[in-house]
């Protein structure tokens, strides 16, 4: 017969079949009826993590079409099913409510940052590349023809993969800069 004693996970550590305390002992009411988010969603899509270079394998956990848990890809045979804190945290990159979704603006000696639509934002940046290239031109260097511009320069991020680096050395040589870098090791 049942009492209250047996209300208390210590009392069924020591008197019940789990004396390790790490399964029926443990167990609440409220977590009987928790099921993981993994085993619910409707579909699982490999990916990889976004931060670093490292390139974790991660499996994406979707229902409804929508994110609900993200965990390390055991397939990976670069992590092997791991990720780190900031990996193991990255569903609320995508899913956070405080997640910027605007291009954001600060104009020079402006103050506040003002929200732009894509469209004029994207014909800024092309206005602004544009004249760098053409201010920074050298046709020719110690009497060398070069055709090349000293006005662009590219830094890689640790979050582009090789195939991104790949389409960015193509832009920027056709563009003529020369200074082209990047953090791929994925
Ligand atoms: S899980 Fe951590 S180590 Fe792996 S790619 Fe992401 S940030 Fe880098």
């Amino acid at each position: 017969m049942k009492t209250w004693l047996d209300a208390w996970p210590v009392f069924r550590q020591l008197t019940g079949p789990d004396p390790l305390g790490r399964g029926a002992a443990a167990r609440s009411k409220a977590t009987e009826g928790v099921v993981s988010r993994t085993a619910t969603a409707d579909r699982v899509v490999q990916s990889v993590c976004p931060y670093c270079a490292v390139g974790c394998g991660q499996r994406i956990y979707v229902k409804d079409e929508q994110i609900v848990q993200i965990e390390g890809d055991p397939d990976s045979p670069i992590s092997r099913g791991r990720l780190c804190p900031k990996g193991s945290a990255s569903k609320s990159l995508v899913t956070s409510p405080t997640r910027v979704t605007k291009v954001r603006y600060r104009r020079p000696y402006g103050t506040e940052w003002e929200d732009l639509d894509l469209d004029t934002a994207m014909h800024m940046i092309a206005d602004r590349v544009l004249e760098a290239r053409r201010k920074g031109w050298q046709d020719e260097n110690d009497g060398k023809r070069v055709n090349r511009t000293m006005g662009l320069a590219s830094l890689g991020g640790a979050t582009l993969d090789n195939e991104e680096n790949y389409l960015m050395k193509k832009l920027y040589s056709a563009m003529g800069a020369i200074q082209i870098e990047n953090q791929a090791r994925i």
